[in-house]
């Protein structure tokens, strides 16, 4: 699962991957606002088709 990390304050694309632990901060490009990404919560990083084995009930 890829998520996109958007700039807060323009949205422009500022990374795309999946951030499980610990905390980042990627500066904008275009507007140089200092973004600050809170890792995805585990229970939204497990697949959610029915059937797959990463699935957890
Ligand atoms: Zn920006």
């Amino acid at each position: 699962m890829i998520k996109e990390y958007r700039c807060k304050n323009d949205g422009k694309l500022l990374f795309k991957g999946m951030l499980i632990e610990g905390q980042i901060e990627v500066k904008c490009k275009a507007c140089h606002e200092v973004n600050t990404f809170e890792p995805t919560p585990l229970h939204e990083v497990v697949c959610h088709k029915t059937g797959c084995p990463n699935r957890v009930a």
